[in-house]
């Protein structure tokens, strides 16, 4: 297959050998397991259990809300022990509403949906429905609901379904290791995906530093004429949807557009899993495989894991740390989010954990521009960091808007080769929260202004309609005297 160069990019040091050797192994049962309602994008899934409740294995604990959601399930069966606010996986540290479940130890399944024998005979929105009911959301880590992505043929025709196997991000193994361990379930998953999208074309591609995970999928796919596999150039941020997508079509998506709006939906290995599981099995997501990696990890691994395991079960499981972790990452080092500490579970978008050591940090002072340009020669969305940046010192966030702040997907590659240290991608992610506080705020104000201005119509339609009557009821009581005096002088 003829494949397209993206812009920009780096070669970071990937570090992938410190678990790619490490065959996925299951977690025994943690005596706890801590499962957040918003685990995806959207509004928050809402309880359906209480507490004291028994659950079995797959057994619905919250249901998704609205459009675009996601329903939780048990991972294990057990006892809710509590419905309380717990630290979520996130920078910001602040707790979340959390169903805390306690195994029982014996593992059993609630009776599931039926399996669905052959996929490619049922209709789409069976299928989609399945795959929403089943909890499933982008296993990359975006955590966006599977099902919503699934009804995209509804509205444009889908050309071609992209699995993306890439993995670009350093450190982690786990979709290597998923190809390399469950390549029929993912090419079956990604048939399945196909079918409910109308989409003819199914192309999985994967970074060429993953030979074993390209010849597994090759020959997972063989007997599948509408299946290719492609092998794409090491280059960092291959793995971005766009990035993917210009790579296997030549296509640049605009900014503010989907790449759905070319024709294309690209869709995580993990969840191409994650699907066939749902509608060969009618098992829900309730559990992942997530890369332990980092310096500081006494042995990494690739583990699969209950969802709400606390990620300090796993640092142990790996026989703990070898040295101080410096920082805490959740994701891969370059997109992922700095964790406050180990004590958090791990959802459904949990990629990986690292714990890096102080040179792998690689915290440095940083320094003035020594304006190289290296900055925008990288950078895949062919933005200015450079400029951008020096609004944002200024607090011109405005002018960081018009040059595109906007289009940045803060995929660190500027940060990364910048000499003078100076952490840009940090000054973009405030920058974009500034603004999108601020259009939020705008909104608001509008929706306020709109409200207040047809309330002021609406009170003074009901003071005219007043105005009005009385006119109408002084008329009719003149007309009312003027006949009664008419009367009298007869
Ligand atoms: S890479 Fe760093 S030093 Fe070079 S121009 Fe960009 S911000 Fe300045
Ligand atoms: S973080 Fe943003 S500005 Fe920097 S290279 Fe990536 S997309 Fe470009």
């Amino acid at each position: 297959m003829r494949l397209f160069p993206i812009r920009g990019g780096i070669h970071p040091d990937y570090r992938k050998e410190l678990t790619s050797e490490q065959a996925i192994v299951r977690l025994p049962l943690p005596a706890r397991l801590y499962l957040p309602l918003q685990q995806h994008i959207g509004a928050p899934a809402e309880p359906v259990v209480s507490v004291g409740q028994k659950v079995k294995k797959g057994e619905l604990l919250a249901r998704g809300q609205g459009a675009v959601s996601a329903p939780t399930h048990a991972p294990t069966s057990g006892t809710i022990a509590d419905i309380t606010a717990v630290t979520a996986p996130h920078p910001s540290g602040l707790p979340q509403l959390t169903i805390i479940l306690e195994p029982d130890g014996q593992d059993d399944w609630a009776a599931l949906p039926d399996p669905i024998d052959d996929p490619f005979a049922a209709p789409a929105n069976v299928i989609r429905d399945r795959v929403a009911a089943a909890g499933i959301v982008g296993q990359g880590g975006a955590s966006f609901p599977s099902a919503v992505k699934l009804n995209l043929g509804t509205q444009q025709a889908i050309e071609i379904l992209l699995i993306n196997g890439a993995e670009c991000e350093p450190y982690l193994t786990c979709d290597d290791r998923l190809m390399r361990e469950h390549a029929a379930e993912i090419v079956d998953g990604a048939r399945i995906m196909a079918h409910a999208l109308s989409a003819p074309r199914i192309v999985i591609a994967i970074e060429r530093n993953k030979p074993q995970a390209l010849q597994a999928m090759q020959a997972a796919a063989a007997p599948h004429a509408a299946v290719e596999v492609v092998d794409v150039p090491v280059q960092y941020p291959m793995g971005s949807e766009r990035h993917l997508t210009q790579a296997i079509t030549g296509w640049e998506t605009p900014a503010k557009k989907l790449t759905a709006e070319l024709g294309v939906v690209v869709h995580n290995v993990g969840t191409a899993r994650a699907v066939n599981q749902a509608v060969r099995f009618g098992r829900p997501l309730t559990a992942r495989v997530v890369t332990i990696s980092g310096g500081a990890v006494a042995q990494g691994k690739n583990i699969e894991v209950p969802l709400g395991t606390m990620v300090s079960e796993l640092i142990a499981f790996c026989g703990g740390l070898k040295e101080e972790a410096r920082r805490i990452v959740n994701g891969g080092p370059m997109m992922g989010q700095p964790l406050p500490s180990f004590e958090v579970p791990v959802v459904k978008g949990t990629s990986g954990i690292l714990a890096l050591t102080a040179r792998e940090a690689n915290e440095r002072s940083t320094q003035p521009c020594i304006r190289c340009g290296g900055c925008v020669t990288i950078c895949p969305c062919g933005l200015v960091p450079v400029e951008m940046a020096a609004f944002i010192r200024k607090d011109h966030l405005d002018g960081a808007a018009r040059a595109g702040v906007m289009d940045c997907f803060s995929c660190g590659s500027c940060s990364y080769i910048c000499p003078s240290h100076i952490p840009l991608v940090q000054f973009f992610n405030y920058a974009k929260g500034e603004l999108a506080a601020q259009d939020r705020e705008k909104r608001r104000l509008d929706q306020v202004k709109t409200l207040s201005e047809s309330r002021a119509q609406r009170l003074e339609r009901q003071a005219q309609a007043k105005r009005e009557a009385a006119a109408a009821a002084a008329a009719a009581r003149k007309a009312a005297s003027a006949t009664a005096e008419n009367k009298a002088s007869q």
